[in-house]
This record gives C-alpha cells, structure tokens and sequence, in this order.
C-alpha cells in the first residue's frame, strides 16, 4: 500500500540472559501509514518499547533482532550498514522518551542544542564553534520558531535556558523541538507524558496532534495509558506478553474491542459516568517471557480457553476491514 511509511513484519527481538532467552517481542506485524498516529499499548513488559528500539535500531547486547523485516520507505532497515542506518536513526526517524534529560546535554543551552542540530542538518556543519556569527543568528531566530512551534513559554527568554532550569513540561517541549530540527518523517514518542501530571500532558499530547496536522509527521506512539491512545491516536495495536493481539482503528477497538484481553483491559478503567461495584481486573499476572505459555500466551488468564488455545498460537485475521485479532474465537488458527 502507497501510504504505508514503516512496515514491521514478523518481527522477533530476544535478550540472551544467564536466566535464559527472554522473548521479548516474538512475531510482531504492523504497518504505520503517512501522516496517522499509531498507538502501541500494553502493560509495562509487554514489548512495545523493545519494538520501538528495534525500529530505530537501539538494541543493545544482550539482546539482538533474530528474525523479521522493517520496512521503511520500501527499504528493509535490518540489511542496511550501521552507518546508512545511522543516517535514517538520526535524520528520517527520530524517539522521545519518557524522561527529557536523557536526549537533552545539561551543560549546553537550549538553543545551542537546537542550533547545533540545525546546522547540521541544514548546513552539514558538525561543530557548532565553527559556523559563521550570521548563521548561528539566523538559526537562532528559527530555533526560537521551532520552540513557539511546541508552545514553548516564553522562548526568547527560554532558549537561553539549560535543561536543569526548565520544568518537566518544558524540557519535553524542547526535546521534541530539537527532533524536529531533523525533520523526521516518523517520530517515535514512548511514553512521552507518563512523568507529567495531567495538565501538561494534555499539552504535549496536542503538541504532538499539531505534528501530524501541520507537519504531516507519522507518529508511533507508545503507552500503557489507553486514555493518551483514546486522546490522540488514529489506529492502534494491542500487545501482550510479545505479540501483538488486536490492531482496529482507535474509534473501533474503544467500540467494539474483540480480544479477550483488549476487553479486560478496557474494563479495568474506571469510568465516572457508570456506577460500578467493582472495577474489574485481569486475573493472574503477566507470564515469565523466557517460559512463556504455550499456544495463546494469554490462555492461563482467559475467561474464553479453548483446548486449542494451549496448542496452537492463533495468527492475527482480519475480521472486519481493518480490524485484526489473534484470536481463536475469531478462527486465528
Ligand atoms: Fe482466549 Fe483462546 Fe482467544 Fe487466547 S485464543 S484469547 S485463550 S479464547
């Protein structure tokens, strides 16, 4: 499909631990298309950021891509050199995290952040001391335009400002302004408002609706948080324990969720709309990933278990257009 940016295709990411192989994500498949925000939710644990990491290419000893493609722009990133990859890492695709100070450098300004990156990319300058007064001026002015772009306060006075002296909210704000820098066509966002408390998070979640509306940058975005995916995304994928169990446009998985796992998951959210006794919950606990049940690896806590259900992993089928559940009950064998 023409609209299709990144297409990740049976994709499997192990850990070689003394205790054992930990199949953190374990044939994982989705597309992301141009210009949508693309959720991925599940429980901390559950894979989603091991996805996103293979995706830009961050994994680290011990753990290692086995097998799969990641397809970006009609290229398959997993065959390219560290050097080409590097390239689309830190120009085509860029990632926010949770926690700001671990992108942003705490002994330069803000600006000479941005500015640096701009020279970079712009100008193919590296060194921030070698680059004419005129230009870093010039670049300056359009830092102060990419931090009004994130709804930085106040950016004349705060582009002058290390990451220390900025709040939470802010310093997230200057991250994202600093990935712009790039212009990346696909921003990867993993759990970008869970250290905020909820005003600002609102914020930053529209700063990123503002991304995909103005700048026509393709988000993944990663939460366990599924009011942020109700807030901001236009389809999302369900993970659980290295498998992805249910994808569905946002409005139809809220709706209409068919996994026996995506409805216990948006049973256990308290609504104060409805009174309920009780808030429901998931029995048992996410499964040991080294070991992991056989078959369906949700089957020790699903209400729905068949004997099949042991045996065989069910496939992810489309069951309605645009709606796929790895599910027995729906014929995923
Ligand atoms: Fe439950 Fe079986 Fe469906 Fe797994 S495949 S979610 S165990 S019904």
């Amino acid at each position: 499909m023409s609209d299709v940016l990144l297409k990740v295709e049976d994709l499997h990411t192990y850990f070689y631990t003394y205790e054992g192989v930990v199949k953190a994500v374990d044939g994982v498949s989705f597309d992301i298309r141009k210009g949508e925000i693309f959720g991925l939710v599940g429980e901390t644990g559950c894979g989603k950021s091991v996805t996103a990491l293979s995706i830009i290419g961050l994994i680290d000893e011990p753990g290692r891509i086995v097998s799969g493609k990641i397809i970006y722009k009609g290229k398959n990133l997993l065959e390219l050199s560290e050097e080409e990859r590097r390239k689309i890492r830190g120009k085509e695709i860029s990632m926010i995290f949770q926690e700001p100070m671990t992108a942003l450098n705490p002994v330069y300004t803000i600006g000479d952040q941005i500015v640096e990156l701009l020279l970079l990319h712009e100008e193919g300058i590296a060194n921030i001391k070698r680059a004419p007064k005129e230009l870093k001026e010039e670049k300056k002015k359009k830092a102060i335009e990419m931090l009004k772009l994130v709804r930085m306060p106040d950016p004349e006075r705060t582009i002058d400002s290390y990451p220390h002296e900025l709040s939470g909210g802010m310093r997230q704000r200057a991250m994202i302004s600093m990935m712009l820098a790039t212009k990346p066509s696909l921003l990867i966002a993993d759990e970008p408002t869970t250290a905020l408390d909820v005003t600002v998070q609102a914020q930053i979640l529209n700063i990123l609706l503002d991304m995909k509306e103005k700048l026509g940058i393709s988000i993944l975005l990663i939460t366990h948080d599924l009011s942020v995916i109700a807030e901001v995304t236009d389809r999302v994928g369900v993970m659980y324990a290295g498998n992805i169990v249910e994808i569905a446009d946002t409005y139809a998985l809220f709706d209409n969720p068919r996994h026996p796992y995506t409805v216990g998951l948006l049973q256990a959210i308290p609504s104060v709309t409805e009174k309920k006794e009780e808030l429901k919950y998931i029995r048992g606990s996410v499964p040991n990933l080294i070991y992991p049940p056989s078959g369906c690896r949700f089957h020790p806590r699903c209400d729905y278990m068949m004997p099949i259900c042991k045996k065989e992993k069910p496939k992810l089928v489309e069951i309605e257009p645009g709606h796929y559940v790895a599910c027995h009950l729906f014929g995923g064998e």
